[in-house]
C-alpha cells in the first residue's frame, strides 16, 4: 500500500491494482500494511500453548459445570472451559519453549500430547484427567509486538493484531479488534475523503493509551501467572481471590465504545 495523490495505491498479488480514499490494515500479526509504516518484528516471548478440545464424555463429572477454571504453577498455567454447548471442554496449557530457533507463529502446527502429559500430567485435579484424554494437540508460539507511538498515516491506519498484537493473558486480542473497529467506524461516520487525516489521527489517539495499556498488562501477566511457589505467589493468590470477580475490572469490561466524534448538526432554523 503506497500513499499517492489523492489515495492510497494497493497493489495486490494477481496484479491486480486498487486506488482508494482510506486503507485499514486488519491483517493479523504479520501485517503487510504495517510493514508500510514500520519497521519492527513480532517478538517470541519464550512460551507456548497447547489447545485443543477434549470430550466431556472422556472425563470425570465435574468438566461438565460450566465453568472457566485456572490453574497456576511455576513456569506455566492451564485454562479450561467447556464450549459447544458442553459436549467439549476447550483447553489451553501455557509452556516454556526450549530456547533455539523460535518457532514461527502460526495456529496449526502440531503438539506432542506426550510433551503435554510430560509438563501437566501430574498437575492437580482436572489438569491430569484433561492432559490424559488428549489425543491430538496444537501447539502455539506466542508472539507479540511493542505498542506502537502511531498507526496511521493521513490515509492508512491499522486495527486489531495488524496494529497491536498482544499477549494472550487478558483474552483481549480480539476483544481490542472490535473495540478498535467500533471506534474507527464513529471516527469515519459522515466524513468525506479531505476530513479521512483528522479522522484517522482522532481514532488513533482514541485507541494508543487504551491498547498500548493491554499489550503491557499482558506482558507482565506471564510473569505473574507463573511465578514461583513463595511470598510473591502467595501475594498474588490472595489478590486474585479477592478481585478475580468481573465488576471489580470495570476497566477492563465496562469501556464504551463507538462514541461520535462528530458534532451534531446544528438544527436548521424553521422558516
Ligand atoms: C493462543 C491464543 C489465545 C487467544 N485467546 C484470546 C481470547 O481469549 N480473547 C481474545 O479476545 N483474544 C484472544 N486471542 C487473540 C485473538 O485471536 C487475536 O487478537 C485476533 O484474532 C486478532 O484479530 P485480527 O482480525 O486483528 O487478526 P487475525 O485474526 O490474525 O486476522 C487477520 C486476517 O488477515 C488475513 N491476512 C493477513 N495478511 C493478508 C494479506 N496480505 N492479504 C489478505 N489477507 C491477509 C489473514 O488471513 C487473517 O484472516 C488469542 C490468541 C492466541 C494466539
Amino acid at each position: 500500500a503506497l500513499p499517492e495523490e489523492g489515495g492510497v495505491r494497493l497493489a495486490f498479488d494477481d496484479g491486480s491494482v486498487r486506488t482508494a480514499d482510506v486503507v485499514v490494515g486488519a491483517d493479523g500479526i504479520h501485517s503487510t500494511v504495517r510493514e508500510t509504516l514500520n519497521t519492527d518484528a513480532p517478538v517470541f516471548s519464550g512460551l507456548g500453548i497447547y489447545r485443543g478440545l477434549v470430550p466431556v464424555t472422556a472425563l470425570p463429572p465435574a468438566a461438565r459445570e460450566r465453568l472457566v477454571r485456572l490453574w497456576l504453577g511455576p513456569g506455566g498455567h492451564f485454562v479450561c472451559y467447556p464450549v459447544a454447548s458442553g459436549a467439549y471442554l476447550s483447553y489451553a496449557a501455557t509452556v516454556p519453549l526450549a530456547s533455539g530457533t523460535p518457532p514461527r507463529e502460526s495456529w496449526s502446527r502440531p503438539g506432542d500430547p506426550e510433551a503435554l502429559r510430560g509438563v501437566f500430567g501430574a498437575w492437580s485435579g482436572l489438569v491430569a484427567d484433561v492432559v490424559a484424554a488428549v489425543d491430538a494437540t496444537h501447539l502455539w508460539a506466542l508472539y507479540d509486538r511493542p505498542p506502537l507511538r502511531a498507526w496511521s498515516t493521513d490515509r492508512i491506519t491499522l486495527l486489531g493484531d495488524a496494529a497491536h498484537p498482544m499477549l494472550p493473558f487478558m483474552a483481549q486480542g480480539a476483544n481490542q479488534a472490535i473495540e478498535d473497529a467500533m471506534d474507527l467506524a464513529a471516527c469515519l461516520t459522515g466524513a468525506g475523503a479531505e476530513e479521512m487525516p483528522a479522522r484517522l489521527a482522532r481514532y488513533e489517539a482514541m485507541r494508543i493509551p487504551r491498547t498500548a495499556e493491554i499489550q503491557r498488562g499482558s506482558r507482565g501477566n506471564a510473569g505473574i501467572l507463573h511465578l514461583a511457589d513463595g511470598p510473591a505467589q502467595r501475594r498474588r493468590d490472595a489478590q486474585m481471590a479477592v478481585h478475580a470477580a468481573l465488576r471489580d475490572r470495570t476497566a477492563l469490561y465496562a469501556h464504551e465504545t463507538g462514541r461520535s466524534v462528530v458534532p451534531a448538526a446544528e438544527p436548521v432554523a424553521a422558516g
